[in-house]
């Protein structure tokens, strides 16, 4: 392996917690950064719960867990992820934040530390222009939830050297994932084929086609879906595959990634799914 027993995790949020519960799970010592100590509270007490579930499930010990989480060194200020081997982005998806944190990582962070990102979209080449080390600048795409999905794609950028790669996979196999390789395009893989197919399920509603419900019986009991296209972006987030969508659009240019018009009114209205407590449908 490379070394690498420390991972910093930047952003505490939902995947960035979820990243940083799998990292002590599988051993290796994580510095959790978040810009208030509010965030970083809320994350130890979820990383908790959801360690207990696995107690509860005996996948892990009472005495695991709490080792795991005695591994874990909550910080507000980013000079501590110094200590790093590798460093975990997982801010929120806004492409000057990201940029700004990778510019101080860049500073903070050994010459020799790979800085990976978990967007879901944005450029990684772009991120990676925004430092001195564009070779060691690399996509790590965690799916949620992260201690259940087993899929790391790890996302090449312009310049991501092929031994920032290769030193990537190893990680994402030391914590328990399985990584595929994907060069740095709009959307990558993952949402490139999940969002377009999301998107024609919302013309399919619009244009009378089907309801909701029937959309999404097609596509479990026919297509052996686990979930039907609409509840899964509800659970996504109805805002977040707008996003998506606009950045397939106006980054690959082509009339078919076009946001369907319904999804756009129910983000204008605020049916964002089940965050909002209602999308295509209500919770
Ligand atoms: P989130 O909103 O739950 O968490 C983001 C966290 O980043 C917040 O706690 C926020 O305080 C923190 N943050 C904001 N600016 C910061 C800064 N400058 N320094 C340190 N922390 C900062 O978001 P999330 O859903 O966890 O998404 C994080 C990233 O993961 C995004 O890029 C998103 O596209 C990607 N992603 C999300 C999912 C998902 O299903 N939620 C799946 C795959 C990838």
């Amino acid at each position: 392996m490379s070394g690498i027993t420390t991972i910093g995790v930047i952003g505490a949020g939902t995947m960035g917690n979820g990243i940083a519960h799998t990292a002590v799970r599988y051993g290796f010592r994580v510095i959790l950064h978040d810009i208030a100590q509010s965030f970083l509270d809320r994350a130890l007490s979820t990383i908790a719960k959801n360690l207990d579930r696995e107690v509860a499930k005996n996948k892990i010990t009472a005495d695991n867990k709490n080792a795991a989480l005695s591994r874990i060194t909550a910080v507000t200020q980013n000079s501590a992820l110094s200590e790093a081997d590798f460093v975990i982005e997982a801010v929120l998806e806004d492409v000057e934040t990201k940029s700004g944190v990778f510019e101080g990582m860049d500073r903070i962070a050994r010459p020799s530390v790979i800085l990976a990102s978990n967007t879901s979209s944005i450029s990684i080449t772009k991120i990676a222009s925004k430092t001195k080390r564009p070779d060691k600048v690399i996509g790590m795409h965690f799916m949620n939830p992260v201690p259940v999905m087993p899929l790391v794609e790890v996302v090449r950028g312009l310049a991501t050297s092929d031994e920032t790669y290769r030193v990537t996979k190893e990680l994402a196999e030391s914590l328990g994932k399985t990584a595929v390789e994907v060069n740095d395009f709009p959307g990558f893989v993952s949402n490139r084929v999940l969002m377009p197919m999301i998107n024609e399920a919302v013309y399919c509603v619009m244009e009378g086609v089907g309801t909701a419900e029937a959309v999404d019986s097609i596509m479990k009991l026919g297509m052996n879906h686990p979930m039907g296209p609409l509840a899964l972006a509800d659970l996504i987030g109805l805002d977040v595959c707008l996003d998506i969508m606009d950045v397939l659009h106006s980054g690959l240019g082509d009339s078919k990634y076009r946001p369907c018009p319904l999804l756009r009114k129910m983000v204008d209205a605020g049916h964002l799914g089940r965050k909002s407590g209602r999308g295509f449908y209500r919770y």
